[in-house]
């Protein structure tokens, strides 16, 4: 089920579309031969799916 246009106000992620979170395997296999996996989130997001501010806006420091 995806949501439409009734998502959160923001804009979507550019870096992850809105998948905030993923699951990546890092390769190593557990004792029970599942692949080890860790969740990371969106290190632009941090996780939300959106971004509240343009990043044009919040890069302008000088
Ligand atoms: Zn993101």
């Amino acid at each position: 089920m995806m949501p439409q246009t009734s998502h959160a106000p923001g804009r979507i992620c550019p870096a992850c579309d809105g998948f905030a979170q993923a699951v990546i395997a890092t390769g190593t296999r557990l004792r029970d031969g599942s692949r080890h996996t860790i969740p990371v989130n969106c290190p632009t997001c941090r996780g939300l799916g959106i971004i509240v501010r343009p990043l044009a806006t919040a890069a302008r420091t000088a």
